[in-house]
């Protein structure tokens, strides 16, 4: 099997550039936020703070989280129900970036992780893939973009659905969000060994999936 891994910050356009390279070459997408987003969304529902460690481990022995995908597309489920279009909040956001500190809640993910990545050829994208998930992918990326061009983007893209957006609450949250992700003890977002580090601040989109893709072409090759 062949693994890529790319990880980096909230908003740097992850998903959208390793979705459109995973369809090029004909591998699975796998997003793995979306999991820690179905913990925090169950935690949300179940009202449940990230800071009680042992009602969340209590939490995760009820639970189920699975992916299912179709064709590139993924699904996530959470006790079988379908949470996909529910767990983009930002208030989501916050809540997954606050469980995914508790090892416990990391430790329930990795497997889920690497059964994917034994059976699949996958991009996968996150925090900590060519760190601690997948260390041996064949290619790993670590994709980045200055906080205030992440914003922005996603200001936009909020815009453009027709919901509200405020840049400056954006731009705290992602800031916010990048702080707790690479200074948390386990898996905190860096580089990984070996990695190619890709700043897409300059690039367009479509320059930034054509790098992506030519990176991993090549190494297929
Ligand atoms: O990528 P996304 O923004 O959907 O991830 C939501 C949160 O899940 C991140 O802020 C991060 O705290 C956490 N996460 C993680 N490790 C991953 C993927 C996501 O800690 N591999």
């Amino acid at each position: 099997m062949f693994s890529v891994a790319i990880d980096g910050p909230a908003g740097a356009g992850k998903s959208t550039i390793a979705r459109s390279a995973a369809t090029q070459l004909g591998f699975i997408y796998v997003d793995t936020g979306a999991l820690y987003r179905a913990v925090g969304l169950h935690c949300i529902r179940s009202g449940i703070s990230a800071e009680d460690t042992q009602a969340v481990a209590d939490c995760l022995e009820k639970i189920t989280v699975e992916l299912a995908f179709k064709g590139t597309e993924q699904r996530v489920f959470l006790c079988g129900e379908d949470i996909s279009d529910d767990i983009r909040s930002e208030a989501v956001s916050m809540m997954a970036s606050n469980v995914s500190k508790l090892p416990v809640v990391r430790q329930l993910l990795l497997g889920l992780q690497r059964d994917i990545a034994s059976k699949n050829n996958v991009i996968m994208d996150g925090r900590d893939i060519g760190t601690v998930v997948l260390p041996n992918a064949d290619v790993k990326i670590f994709l980045t973009a200055s906080p205030e061009s992440r914003a922005k983007r996603r200001t936009l893209q909020l815009e453009q659905k027709g919901e509200t957006a405020d840049y400056d609450i954006i731009l705290e949250d992602i800031k916010k969000r990048d702080y707790n992700d690479s200074h948390r003890e386990i898996a905190p977002l860096k580089p990984a060994e070996g990695g190619i580090i890709v700043d897409t601040t300059e690039l367009t989109l479509e320059q930034s999936i054509k790098k992506i893709t030519e990176i991993i072409s090549g190494r297929i090759e």
